[in-house]
């Protein structure tokens, strides 16, 4: 397999999506519809399970959530008024079916299905305790530590028991469960990954961000708060809802990075509109670095918020100096290794006529391993640019995201490897600069980085993680990768 999607592989990659909707007509279509609108979290895996008032039905399937979810036998088959999906991205192969979520079990108190977003840090120490109990797991999924969690709680109602298990975990998760009496949404009490609560008519919604709302017409109401439990019971209407905070008051941690990357930019998470802030982003990066240029041009698709926002404020015009074709799919069977390297062009190709003779600064939303970057500056030394700078519109990309998110081991990332100049000389742009941190924070709307209660999580820049990592050992990042790439295949 050849890819022809170059410049999206050197990303930091989010790692699954979830939807959830309650007292629906056609829960499981409007499910299919969102997950759809959530297609860029996650891509190699997705799920749909529905409760008819009797039973709890399941389909998943390895591949996108179109050509599995776009037919009405499939749709016919997951009855009911409840629903909930999820996308994913997981190692490929059929025995990573297993892993697709949602997960289902019958406990005691009857059916119990969980979409989670995000990563438990102390999993591997639950489920060898658990196993040591006698547990017996079907996947290899840190989520399924949630369903044993329950299973084996002792206290006496499933609410009770589902909060007991959610005290034990560490890490990150959006998590949306159904059950025989209605679903649950929750987030961790730093709400690191997003979640976000919607109304369609008298029906209840829940998605990893609103655009999957805009899919199916409904309205978004608000974020669901890091810490709050949303109990929404059979037939409720929004005022019938229970809000619970099992954790108390807690201090908000989100991932800032999905204003950065992984967050469409029609989406509002948190409250931000994911479109302004990259724009607010890319002025603020070039107060930060100005450059004597002809033309900004992003790298598409993600850095072109961004690259608005750096020509308006600079005043160096906009322009498109790479052009993307709609009309190939992520991979290409590659016919031989001649043509190889002429596959990156099948995707992405220089506008040659706009940038030679031209002094471009590029704009791209970060660089991870640095492949990616050079490829693109060579293309444009290639297409006969006279200079070519490179903007980053975030800081240095140097440790690993233990919370969902697919990294590199950090001996990978370009940033932990070399300083900004090593990095320039790398990538072989005339010059290279990156957002700081503090000035990802004003775009934000923040004064500067709350050193102290720091308002986000950045741990991918700063290496200040939010939570204990009882499963990782940062300087044996390698290792513990490993561990977990065991876990998923
Ligand atoms: Fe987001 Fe980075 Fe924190 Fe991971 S480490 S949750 S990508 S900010």
């Amino acid at each position: 397999m050849l890819t022809t999607n170059p410049f999206d592989d050197d990303k930091l990659r989010e790692e699954c999506g979830i939807f959830g909707i309650s007292g629906a007509d056609t829960a499981s279509a409007s499910v299919a519809l969102g997950l759809h609108a959530l297609q860029h979290r996650g891509q190699e895996a997705a799920g749909i399970t529905s409760w008819d008032g009797e039973r709890f039905h399941t389909h998943r399937a390895m591949g996108h959530v179109a050509g599995n979810f776009d037919n009405d036998e499939v749709i016919r088959g997951l009855p009911g008024h409840s629903a909930c999906g999820h996308v994913r991205y997981a190692t490929t192969g059929e025995t990573s079916l297993r892993n697709v979520q949602p997960l289902y079990a019958d406990l005691a108190s009857g059916g119990f299905a969980v979409a989670h977003n995000g990563n438990i840090s102390n999993a591997l120490r639950l489920r060898k305790e658990l196993v040591r109990r006698g547990s017996i797991f079907q996947s290899t999924s840190d989520t399924e530590v949630i369903i044993h969690l329950v299973a084996r709680s002792d206290y006496r109602t499933l609410l009770d028991r589902f909060i007991d298990a959610l005290k034990q975990i560490e890490g990150a998760y959006a998590l949306i469960c159904m059950t025989p009496e209605g679903m649950i949404a929750c987030r961790d009490p730093l709400g690191i990954r997003p979640l976000v609560m919607g109304r369609l008519g008298d029906s209840i919604l829940f998605a990893s961000e609103t655009v999957a709302f805009d899919v199916v017409g409904a309205e978004f109401i608000r974020s669901v708060e890091p810490g709050e439990l949303i109990v929404v019971p059979n037939g409720a209407k929004v005022e019938d809802i229970r809000i619970h905070r099992p954790f108390g008051e807690t201090h908000a941690r989100p991932c800032i990075f999905e204003h950065v990357y992984f967050s469409r930019p029609d989406s509002i998470v948190d409250g931000s509109s994911v479109y302004s802030v990259r724009k607010a982003i890319g002025a603020q990066l070039a107060l930060e670095n100005p450059v004597d240029a002809d033309y900004v041009i992003p790298v598409p698709d993600s850095g072109v918020p961004a690259a608005i926002g750096y020509a308006q404020e600079s005043g160096i015009p906009f322009e498109l100096g790479i052009i993307r074709s709609h009309y190939i799919g992520r991979t290409f069977i590659q016919p031989g290794d001649k043509v190889r390297h002429l596959g990156v062009k099948l995707k992405h190709n220089a506008n040659r006529a706009l940038i030679k003779g031209k002094r471009i600064v590029l704009i791209d939303d970060s660089i991870v391993r640095g492949t990616t970057s050079l490829k693109i500056v060579q293309m444009m030394r290639e297409a006969g640019a006279a200079e070519v700078h490179m903007r980053i519109a975030s800081p240095p990309t140097k440790h690993s995201c233990f919370y969902g998110v697919d990294t590199p081991e950090r001996t990978k990332l370009l940033a932990h490897k070399l300083d900004v100049g090593g990095m320039r000389e790398f990538i072989q742009a005339d010059s290279l600069s990156f957002l700081s941190i503090d000035g990802l924070y004003k775009a934000l709307g923040e004064q500067h980085r709350a050193d102290v209660h720091p308002q986000y999580c950045d741990a991918c820049f700063t290496g200040d993680y939010p939570t204990t990592l009882t499963d990782y050992d940062e300087s044996q990042v390698g290792d513990q990768l490993e561990l977990l790439s065991e876990r998923v295949v």
